[in-house]
C-alpha cells in the first residue's frame, strides 16, 4: 500500500509517499508561494505528487490515495477547506480539484493538527492506542483528538481547538478574543512572557539570574537556566508547568484517553518535561486511583507528522 501525504504550510509544501505502517518511503518539498494565485499552487501540488511517484520509481496508478493536511478549518466529508488564514484556499473543494488533476485518485483533506495527532496514534508516540489527545505547544496551543483511531473533528470540522478553553476566567488576553485561554498560559509564547516577567522582577529586586545572560525571547531559556540551578528560572518553570499540568489534568478528566501526547517546540524538553508534569497531573487526575490511567508522553513524529497523518487519514476514508 502506497499513499501520498501532503503537509500544506504557509511557507512550504512537504509531501511524502507513506506505507501502511506510517513509514515515509520518499519525501520532497517545495515553497508554497502563498501570495500566488491558488491555481498555480494547486498545479504545483499536483506536479509534486507526480514527481514523488516518479522519483520513487512508481507511477500515479501505484498510489492508493492522497491526503492533504492544511492549517485551518476543513469539512472533511465534503472535501472542502473552510478557511486557511495564510493560504488562498478558503472555500475551495481541494479534494475534487486535486483528484481531477491526478487521474481521479481519491483525495482527502484534514486539519494539520488533527493529522499530526493521527500520525502519533498510528505510527508514533501513541502507536497501538485507540484514543489519544494531543496538544502542540508552539506560538499557540493546537491540538487533536483521535477516537477509535479516527480523527474527531466535530459537527463543523472545527473541534479540538484545545488552546481555547479557559483556564483562568478574566485572565490573560488571548489572540482568539477571549481572556484566560489555556493557550495564554501553556504556549511557548506564554513561557517566553513568563521568562521576561521574571527577568523584570529580578532586575527590580537586584536578584542575580543566569537568564539575564541568555536569550530572553526563547522558550528554552527558562528550562536551560533551571537545569543550571537558577532560582528565578525555577520559579518560571514552576509557574509554567503548574498551568500546563492544570490544563492537561482537565483534558484527561474529560477524555481519559489511552495516551496524552505533548508536541510542538516545548516538547523538545522530552522526558525532563514529562517528569515535571507527571506528579502535578497525578495529584489532580480524577482517575488517579484507577487501574488503567492515561499515559503522558511527548510526540515522536516531529516535522513528518503532517505528511504521515494526512496520508493515513486518506487511507481510512477510502
Ligand atoms: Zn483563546
Amino acid at each position: 500500500m502506497r499513499k501520498i501525504g501532503i503537509d500544506l504550510g504557509g511557507t512550504n509544501i512537504a509531501a511524502g509517499i507513506v506505507d501502511e505502517n506510517g513509514a515515509i518511503l520518499h519525501k520532497d518539498s517545495i515553497p508554497t508561494g502563498a501570495s500566488r494565485p491558488k491555481e498555480e499552487i494547486i498545479d504545483d501540488i499536483a506536479a509534486l505528487c507526480r514527481a514523488l511517484a516518479s522519483e520513487a520509481g512508481l507511477s500515479l496508478s501505484d498510489i492508493d490515495s492522497v491526503g492533504i493536511a492544511v492549517p485551518g478549518g476543513v469539512d472533511e466529508k465534503r472535501g472542502e477547506i473552510l478557511f486557511t488564514p495564510n493560504i488562498p484556499f478558503s472555500g475551495l473543494n481541494i479534494c475534487e480539484i486535486l483528484s481531477e488533476k491526478l487521474d481521479d485518485i481519491h483525495v482527502s483533506v484534514t486539519n494539520d493538527a488533527n493529522a499530526a495527532t493521527l500520525a502519533e496514534v498510528l505510527a508514533g508516540a501513541a502507536k497501538g492506542a485507540d484514543n489519544a489527545v494531543m496538544i502542540t505547544l508552539g506560538t499557540g496551543v493546537g491540538g487533536g483528538i483521535v477516537v477509535d483511531k479516527k480523527i474527531y473533528s466535530g459537527s463543523n470540522g472545527l473541534a479540538a481547538e484545545i488552546g481555547h478553553f479557559v483556564l483562568q476566567m478574566g485572565g490573560e488576553q488571548c489572540g482568539c478574543g477571549r481572556r484566560g485561554c489555556f493557550e495564554a498560559y501553556a504556549s511557548a509564547t506564554a513561557l517566553v512572557r513568563m521568562t521576561k516577567e521574571e527577568l523584570n522582577t529580578c532586575f527590580m529586586s537586584g536578584e542575580a539570574t543566569v537568564m539575564a545572560e541568555m536569550r530572553a525571547d526563547s522558550a528554552r531559556t527558562a528550562f536551560d537556566a533551571f537545569r543550571a540551578g537558577d532560582k528565578a528560572a525555577a520559579r518560571v518553570i514552576e509557574r509554567y508547568t503548574d498551568a500546563l499540568a492544570n490544563g492537561i489534568a482537565s483534558l484527561i478528566n474529560i477524555f481519559q484517553p489511552d495516551v496524552f501526547i505533548i508536541g510542538g517546540g516545548v516538547s523538545g524538553e522530552r522526558q525532563f518535561l514529562i517528569d515535571l508534569l507527571q506528579p502535578k497531573v497525578d495529584a489532580e487526575d480524577f482517575a488517579r486511583g484507577a487501574k488503567k490511567r492515561t499515559r503522558l508522553c511527548t510526540a515522536t513524529c516531529g516535522n513528518d507528522a503532517g505528511i504521515i497523518g494526512a496520508a493515513l487519514n486518506g487511507g481510512e476514508r477510502r
